[in-house]
């Protein structure tokens, strides 16, 4: 029978799941999700000021939310000290990936990011028709030369760098970074990642420059602020290319609660001090437990922990297997060399009580 035929691009994408989250995880298996801890949410979850606010809008639900997010934008700008021209909101960072990716890259050009980096881009650059080329980590970090030396030697539209890093949760300090910037084709669009600039240390994130014409920054509500679920991040730059977000942007992609939910975020600097200040002390204690365990936890600057088990993928895989086969859900690279470890995020007491507990037994089973 005659059918409607998908477009070019669509006709050659597979159908992916970037993430398989633990609800999916739960359902093939039938096993009970006990501690959610590899999603690099916060179980600390969003402050309560906020709560109160999301409720309220949650109320208001039944008109639309402002197409044009103008009180949310305003915070955000006031937030980061910078011209309300210069900053947009947008669904979370995965969404605003995206969008740039349409924005500046188009079949057939080249993209360039790390070989094993943060999935979600690598799945707009597909799906914009766009040829990826990757760099392999050195050192567990993102090779930023590497990764400039490409964007010149291919010509790149765009570079993708997080800064500090997903999956391996590491960190280049703000001078390497400028280094980077600099050394990246003034025709290339640099997309700098913050997700997790909220947990970095001091002299991480570089100054900001917005007259730059080929940066864009990004940063999320999804982890430092506990509100992943919610949907909300932003973008900012130089003022041309934010504003070339309102040619292609959902424009009511944001919902009410969503706004209210990053207005009342950003007032409450007292509750991300908390938020920031528990996060560390997890994060130090399941490093602890990794090396009870004999495991190597890797630094971090971010809201998890890579755990290098020191062996093979196929063995750091069997431990991630075994802890979901107790409940506890933890995610791990999948490239070569970087899939000997497994990312635990930071979880609540009772996580980790569960961690290292169904740790225990996973080792102590493949080790028999
Ligand atoms: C978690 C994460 C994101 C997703 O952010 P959202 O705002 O929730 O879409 C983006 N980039 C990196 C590197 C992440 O780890």
């Amino acid at each position: 029978m005659p059918r409607p035929s998908l477009s070019p691009i669509a006709a050659g994408l597979d159908e992916t799941v970037p993430f398989v989250g633990p609800e999916a995880i739960a359902r093939r298996t039938g096993i009970a999700l006990r501690a959610r801890i590899g999603a690099n949410e916060s179980p600390f979850g969003p402050a309560p000021s906020v709560l109160a606010a999301m409720t309220a809008a949650a109320r208001e639900s039944w008109h639309y939310g402002d197409p044009e997010n103008h009180d949310l934008r305003m915070a955000i700008a006031a937030h980061l000290d910078i011209p309300f021209a210069n900053v947009i909101p947008g669904e979370g960072v995965d969404a605003i990936l995206g969008m740039a990716v349409r924005l500046f890259a188009a079949p057939g050009s080249t993209v360039v990011t790390s070989l094993g980096g943060y999935p979600t881009f690598n799945y707009h650059i597909h799906g914009y028709g766009a040829q990826m080329h990757t760099v392999p980590y050195i050192g567990d970090r993102e090779d930023v030369d590497g990764l400039a030396r490409a964007a010149r030697e291919t010509q790149a539209a765009m570079v993708y760098l997080a800064n500090p890093d997903n999956p391996m949760g590491s960190w280049w300090d703000a001078a390497s970074v400028e280094r980077f910037i600099a050394a990246v084709p003034e025709t290339t669009m640099i997309v700098l990642d913050e997700a997790y600039g909220e947990f970095a240390p001091p002299g991480t994130l570089p100054a900001f420059d917005m007259d730059r014409p080929n940066l864009l920054r990004m940063r999320t509500f999804s982890k430092a602020y506990g509100l992943a679920g919610a949907r909300v991040g932003y973008v900012f730059g130089e003022a041309r290319n934010i504003s070339a977000f309102n040619r292609i942007r959902n424009h009511f992609g944001i919902s009410n609660v969503a706004q209210a939910a990053g207005i009342a975020a950003l007032a409450d600097r007292a509750y991300l001090q908390q938020s920031l200040t528990e996060i560390r002390h997890a994060l130090d204690d399941t490093a602890a437990i990794a090396t009870r365990h004999g495991l190597l936890p890797l630094p971090t600057a971010t809201n998890f922990v890579a755990v290098d088990c020191g062996r093979d993928g196929p063995y750091a895989q069997a431990i991630l297997d075994g802890l979901a086969a107790r409940g506890v859900f933890v995610r791990k690279p999948v490239v070569t060399g970087l899939n000997r470890c497994i990312r635990i995020s930071a979880g609540t007491d009772a996580d980790r009580a569960l961690l290292d507990q169904a740790l225990g037994e996973v080792l102590a089973e493949l080790n028999r």
